[in-house]
């Protein structure tokens, strides 16, 4: 099997069912779900109101194409346009992360006409051919052929790189002078595309503020700045609706990415920007699965869930405790090197003791231990997979959060 085909365990797990914060396998063992379903299950697994919206709409029609307009597919769009901050927006509707930012390059190359794209050094943004092209994490980029020029840019990672010594003011004025500096030597770029805190790179952020620096920079010069969204989005980060907040002083990204947590596990993913660069396209452009009924209405009803349940206080709340107990617990665990995150997307660093070298065994045992005793979590990275991934459904209540770190605690106490 090729080292990139990212299947868990040593003996793969194969999931029959879920409820809540719970999955249960074909052994009929039963999990704590920590990385409900990549992030994609944002409020609980078979939470009813979805299923309901999801059957309810499967009895009237599951599918009609974006040639015609359908009820749940405007009502998302204008609820996901309104929250979205950005002036005058407009929603495409994807299947997949991937394709949303497909999407948003092929409207920034057209809008700025030109093929140079910035992107974050230890990015993941899809598997498609220009996606995977400008990724700048080299274990899930296998090529070197872009259809796109490609610039990478420092800062995304506040703990490596040539800045990571200096203090978080002076780290961001490093990195814009160093944005600068690109800017200088190369041909106009369309946009630079940022996670705003990086999710396959072992979630990792710069300080708070960068995003919005570089966007003073990036618009002086016309360049647009793309916020891919897909892993950040719908509260998860506890602090803001939108990872991208958290540098908002200079106002919003002129396009965002979303996909993974809207649908709760349904295939939806999209681009929000404004109408002047939405309509700078002058060929159709339609995706045949985009804004399917049967996905819209399990969005809607799971955006409405969230909404109505302060589900990004429940990931504040719950995720700063959760995050406080590790760090407890990391103080007294020399494998691990940092404990970071905000809300319910944590990320725990192993490294050797004494060398601080990344150490992707230990994560793997981490993983593997934590299996045996009834939790599941993510793991991921740049260089090397030494990250632990930490990002339950957002309904976790402070029990769950408890045994969940119970089991990691003594995962990572078994590390030798
Ligand atoms: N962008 C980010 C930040 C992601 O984490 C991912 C997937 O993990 C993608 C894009 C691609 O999304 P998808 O797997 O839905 O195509």
């Amino acid at each position: 099997m090729p080292d990139w085909l990212a299947l868990y365990y040593d003996d793969p797990i194969e999931i029959t069912h879920g409820e809540g914060r719970h999955v249960w396998d074909s052994d009929g063992n039963r999990y704590l779900d920590f990385f409900g379903g990549i992030l994609t299950t944002m409020t609980a697994h078979a939470l009813p109101e979805v299923t309901k919206a999801v059957s309810e709409q499967a009895g009237r029609i599951i599918h009609s194409s974006t040639l015609y307009l359908n009820r749940p597919m405007v009502e998302l769009a204008e609820r996901i346009a309104q929250l979205s901050g950005i002036p005058d927006a407009r929603v495409f509707f994807t299947t997949s992360g991937t394709e949303a930012n497909d999407t948003a390059l092929l409207l920034a190359t057209t809008y700025r006409r030109s093929n140079t794209i910035l992107a974050m050094r230890n990015s993941y943004h899809g598997r498609s051919f220009s996606a995977v092209g400008i990724t700048g994490n080299r274990g899930w980029s296998p090529t070197s052929l872009s259809p796109l020029q490609t610039l990478y840019v420092h800062g995304a990672v506040r703990s490596r790189g040539p800045f990571a010594h200096l203090d978080d003011d002076a780290f961001i004025a490093a990195c814009v002078d160093d944005l600068k500096d690109l800017l200088g030597h190369t041909r106009p770029p369309a946009a630079l595309i940022a996670e705003p805190i990086q999710g396959v790179g072992g979630f990792t952020s710069p300080p708070d503020g960068l995003y919005a620096a570089f966007r003073d920079v990036l618009h002086e010069r016309g360049i647009l700045w793309i916020a891919d969204e897909v892993q950040t989005g719908w509260g998860r980060t506890g602090d803001h609706f939108w990872g991208w907040q958290a540098h908002a002083r200079s106002g919003p990204p002129d396009i965002v990415t979303f996909a993974k947590g809207i649908g709760n596990g349904m295939s939806i993913g999209g681009v929000v920007a404004r109408a002047e660069i939405m309509n700078c396209l002058d060929a159709n452009s339609i995706s045949t699965f985009g804004g399917t009924q049967i996905t819209m209405a399990a969005g809607l009803a799971n955006l409405t869930y969230l909404l109505e349940h302060d589900l990004q206080g429940n990931a504040r709340r719950v995720g700063g405790l959760l995050i406080e107990r590790l760090r407890a617990v990391a103080a007294q665990v020399p494998a691990v090197r940092e404990v970071r995150g905000r809300g319910l997307m944590i990320g725990v660093e192993l490294a050797r003791p004494g060398t601080g070298e990344a150490d992707p065994q230990a994560a793997s045992a981490v993983l593997e231990a934590c299996r045996a005793d009834g939790l599941l979590i993510g793991k991921g990275g740049g260089h090397d997979t030494s990250a632990l991934r930490i990002a339950p459904p957002l309904t976790l209540t402070v029990a769950e959060a408890e045994e969940g770190a119970a089991i990691l605690e003594r995962a990572l106490r078994s590390i030798p």
